[in-house]
């Protein structure tokens, strides 16, 4: 009687235990051709977790070792408008790091682990977003002029375009566009949109204001087919490296 009693609460750890590896480890899902490129998305990288959004924050250390995972395995680094240009050697499958809002630790903390592994990086500017701590013109500057960074723009104060008017939707999107522009000196190609938020008009103001491409919050790994509507891989504070294996083959790694 006892020993039965024992096996059944075995049984019902083994039980759940197995679905919380299956549901954190996605070892189960097919892989995705490595015709398609991965686009990865991040925010800050920062030894601080900080308090407002600490799932959004990667360590430098973290950083790192998905750079070693990425140089390892061969991927070929491009920013996001260079994937639509089709600068992608056939032999070799792209890989894009996209960094939302303008983190000033974008600048301090993983410029410098970029030039280590000459890896370049797409990062989407938010100018008037508030309560961030932003990179200043001249660390854009820098990172423009060493031909590892393209700066896209992400909205001029990070609100949400399914809900604004179309007015204020197009001039944020518009005013974005010239204010990179006008920091980077060269054409602002790629856009992000705050909150992954869009409604059915959203994407055609991006079309119209010229840029290239805008990437979404949506998670997977697929073929290029609309350049507005571009998947990425969300890379966050837990993500250990074995997950991000995961994620860089099947295109993400959890539930
Ligand atoms: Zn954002």
């Amino acid at each position: 009687m006892i020993l039965n009693m024992i096996l059944a609460i075995w049984l019902i750890i083994a039980t759940f235990g197995f679905i919380y590896l299956a549901a954190h480890y996605n070892f189960w899902r097919l892989k995705v051709s490595n015709d398609y490129p991965r686009i990865l998305m991040y925010h800050s990288i920062n030894h601080n977790p900080g308090i407002s959004h600490p799932d959004l924050v990667v360590t430098p250390a973290n950083f790192k070792a998905q750079l070693q995972y990425l140089k390892k395995n061969h991927y070929q680094f491009l920013t996001v408008s260079e994937l639509i240009t089709g600068q992608q050697a056939s032999y070799l499958t792209p890989v894009a790091l996209t960094f939302d809002d303008g983190f000033a630790d974008n600048y301090t903390l993983m410029f410098p682990l970029l030039r280590e592994f000459n890896a370049k990086a797409t990062i989407f500017l938010c100018p008037d977003m508030p309560k961030i701590n932003k990179l200043t013109n001249q660390q854009i500057q820098e990172m423009q002029a060493s031909g590892l960074v393209e700066f896209g723009a992400h909205t001029m104060t990070h609100l949400n375009l399914a809900l604004a008017s179309d007015d204020i939707a197009q001039n944020e999107i518009m005013q974005s566009k010239q204010h990179v522009e006008s920091i980077t000196g060269v054409t602002c190609n790629s856009f992000a949109y705050p909150y992954g938020r869009l409604n059915e008009r959203t994407a055609n103001y991006v079309k119209n204001a010229g840029f290239l491409c805008a990437v979404t919050v949506k998670k997977g790994i697929e073929a290029l087919t609309d350049p507005y509507m571009i998947k990425r891989i969300s890379v966050l504070g837990k993500t250990n490296i074995v997950q991000f294996h995961i994620a860089m083959t099947r295109g993400r790694y959890r539930v």
